[in-house]
């Protein structure tokens, strides 16, 4: 039977493949802060998903350190672990038993047809994709369900795998009983941060990327080397604001508006040069991080806090994962 939960709840998460960045801020952690004051979160820090890609000795065992890395990034924004549960997904192994079972509520052409797994065939060059990929939005499903998530914040890109995991939900309710509440994408509207480089998406594989644990001088190096216009040439020339992605950030992360507004106007006009629009805006990155910088400092390094941040979400994570698994075993009659 579906529980009455007071507060909608939510599942999101990340792979720890690596430092966050600004455009996780704008993508998903800035609404994550938010989110957790109103909503159930849980935020999972979803290892097994990262095998699917990641085949080799030297990736997984840096796993542990990828996650403790996460959960500083985390704690860095705001998160605060108070009012939310953090949790590794390996260290709740409930999830696989339950993806074992939603494995056979779906069939392997549906999972082909999953826009995303193309994509990383063809990004990663991978020609036949493993069970494990194949089998990556029914992981991902038995992640959601598991906690019966009203709510699942994810990018555009991953809408198609919340489309499997409702399918599954309703077979499995069809099927057994009705366990499993349909939950709902919730498309964040922070949009997408182009890269320090202006020709794709800020992505750490491609390596155009300001991390929220970049120092002030990274800052100020990748911001002085950040492309503008290329069409303008001399700090006379009237320039682009429109697309351009020192302006993109300007109004992202500057909250001087008059400022922007002025270095704008002087842009169009040719009356600024850029050593002028990117200092000004290294030092507005700069003061956007200061507060996550200070957070970062009060638990850099200090494992014992991290590690139990994350011993004690997954803790919790477990309760609801097996109290689920236990429910549908009983209306599977297996148990
Ligand atoms: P990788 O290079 O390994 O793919 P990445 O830096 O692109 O890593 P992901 O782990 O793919 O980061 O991103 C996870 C989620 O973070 C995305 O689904 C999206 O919601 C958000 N996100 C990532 N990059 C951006 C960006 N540049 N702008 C807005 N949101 C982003
Ligand atoms: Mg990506």
């Amino acid at each position: 039977m579906t529980q009455t939960k007071q507060k909608p709840r939510i599942l999101t998460g990340d792979r720890p493949t690596g430092p966050l960045h600004l455009g996780h801020y704008v993508g998903t952690l800035k609404n994550r802060v938010k989110l957790q004051h109103d909503h159930d979160c849980f935020f999972i820090m979803a290892d097994l998903h990262t095998l699917t890609t990641a085949i080799s000795k030297e990736k997984t065992q840096d796993l542990k350190n990828k996650a403790r890395g996460l959960v500083l990034d985390y704690l860095s924004v705001g998160i605060d672990p108070n009012n939310c549960v953090i949790y590794q997904q390996s260290k709740v192994p409930q999830v696989t038993y339950l993806s074992a079972i939603f494995s056979n509520l779906i069939t392997v052409p549906r999972c082909q047809r999953v826009p995303t797994l193309k994509d990383v065939m063809h990004d990663l060059g991978i020609k036949q994709p493993s069970l494990g990929l194949l089998n990556y939005p029914v992981l991902q499903a038995a992640d959601i369900l598991m906690v019966k998530a009203d709510l699942v914040p994810v990018g555009r890109d991953q809408e198609s795998h919340v489309e499997v995991t409702k399918e599954i939900a309703r077979d499995f309710n069809k099927l057994y009983g009705d366990v499993f509440p349909i939950p709902n994408a919730l498309i964040g509207d922070g949009g997408t941060l182009v890269g320090t480089d202006g020709q794709a998406k800020m992505s750490k594989s491609i390596g155009n990327c300001i991390y929220l644990s970049d120092d002030q001088d990274t800052v100020n190096k990748k911001v002085r080397s950040m492309y503008t216009d290329p069409t303008r040439l001399k700090p006379t020339d009237p320039g682009h604001v429109e697309g351009n992605p020192i302006f993109i950030y300007h109004d992202a992360f500057n909250d001087n508006l008059v400022e922007v507004s002025d270095l704008k106007k002087r842009y169009l006009l040719g009356q600024v040069g850029d050593v002028e629009v990117k200092t000004k805006l290294a030092l507005a990155i700069n003061k956007f991080l200061t507060p996550i910088r200070e957070r970062r400092s009060q638990f850099e390094g200090k494992f014992d806090i991290i590690d139990g941040i994350i011993e004690e979400g997954s803790r919790k994570a477990s309760l609801e994962a097996q109290k689920t698994l236990d429910e549908v075993l009983s209306v599977m009659g297996i148990k």
